[in-house]
């Protein structure tokens, strides 16, 4: 096994010098960052913050959103700041020197509000059996302020944080504390910060031109100098289509894939992923499966567009993908092909796209010899 290890390493090593595409992984803890370093992962291309409010701290987040007054928003917010600052401090550690890419918080509210329908059963139990609880029937009413029927192509990402004041702006804080103690330990962090499913430029300028308030109010407490870049998912075909005006006011664009297929195709991403689907084409049926292996006509003419538009918008913008995409080995030959600057996938997969990168490089390489 010792040769086996050493033969993969040495192809692994002659594919890392002959790729352009970097490789990044998607990690959302300190562990899952070491395990993507310890693969080889030149950074953390996406951390999905809703990801650190599963489990216990839910609640935390749903008290924010619920709140019925902004005192009682702020404290749930003030509330959060140290939680999240040492979620961000550890990740930073452990990726100190590599670019750390932190999206704001992404969270459907069916994943994080009471279910609506569960909560509309309870309280009219309640009130038949005439043991109303003035609690549940508050937080009913709630809930159903923010109920959608399709939380998926709804108040989602930037969407929210534009909606629910101080939520954005508690995160870009705990990133910006962060990076200054640890600049002031002598470290070398690399936060961007990343805003999740914009749609339109405008959204894009109001979260930008709050980050760099932050920004320099965090500097002058701390003395530290932070230059944190802002950028953005492009997840929707608008921001695809519209990608030259929202590079005005992103310094990088990371395609997530995975609500760009959804929002392409027209299907759900959490009822069809994995699944295949007929593709009629001239000659008979294809099966495709646009959420295992890019879709080049769709969704990656969509990505060449953003693209070409941003690089023209802002010449050498850094661009990469994040979505599960970033991990499929034909996908990763597209998105070098695409002239794309790096790939985010899972820590595990990152073996495989070095491999991967390398051997498109290798190939294009050879074709343009040709
Ligand atoms: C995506 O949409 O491709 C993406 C990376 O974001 P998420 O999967 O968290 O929606
Ligand atoms: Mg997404």
């Amino acid at each position: 096994t010792r040769e086996l290890v050493r033969a993969v390493d040495r192809i692994l090593t002659h594919a890392d010098h002959a790729r352009r595409l970097r490789v990044e992984a998607n990690a959302d803890t300190a562990a899952d960052a070491a395990r993507a370093r310890s693969l080889g992962a030149q950074g953390v291309g996406l951390c999905r913050t809703e990801h650190m409010f599963l489990g216990d701290r839910r609640v935390l987040i749903e008290r924010v959103i619920l709140a019925k007054t902004d005192a009682e928003r702020q404290l749930a917010l003030d509330a959060l700041l140290p939680l999240q600052r040492a979620d961000f401090a550890a990740l930073l550690a452990e990726m100190d020197g590599l670019p750390t890419t932190i999206r704001l918080i992404d969270p459907p509210l069916h994943e994080f509000l009471p279910d609506y329908t569960d909560l509309s059963v309870k309280v009219a139990l309640e009130k038949e059996r005439g043991a109303l609880d003035p609690h549940d029937e508050e937080l009913l009413a709630a809930v159903k302020r923010m109920h959608e029927a399709n939380p998926m192509l709804g108040l989602r990402g930037v969407r929210l944080g534009l909606v629910i004041p101080g939520l954005f702006a508690l995160q870009i804080r705990a990133i910006c504390e962060a990076a200054a103690a640890r600049l002031a330990a002598g470290g070398s962090p690399r936060p961007e910060i990343m805003v999740p499913l914009v749609g339109s430029v405008q959204e894009l300028h109001l979260v930008r031109d709050e980050a760099l308030r932050i920004m320099a109010d965090v500097a002058a407490e701390s003395g530290a100098e932070l230059d944190i870049p802002v950028g953005c998912m492009i997840e929707l075909p608008r921001a695809a289509l519209t990608a030259g005006r929202i590079a005005d006011a992103a310094q990088f664009f990371s395609f997530g894939t995975n609500d760009l297929t959804q929002t392409t195709w027209g299907f759900s991403r959490d009822d069809v992923e994995g699944a295949f689907f007929a593709e009629y084409t001239e000659n008979g049926v294809l099966a495709v499966s646009p959420f295992e292996t890019i879709d080049t006509r769709g969704v990656g003419r969509l990505v060449s567009i953003a693209v070409a538009e941003g690089r023209a918008a802002r010449p050498g913008m850094p661009m990469g993908v994040c979505g599960e995409h970033g991990g499929d080995p034909e996908s990763i030959r597209f998105f070098h092909n695409v002239g794309l600057d790096y790939v985010s996938c899972s820590p595990f997969r990152v073996p495989v796209a070095r491999l991967e990168a390398g051997r498109a490089a290798i190939s294009t390489a050879g074709s343009d010899a040709r």
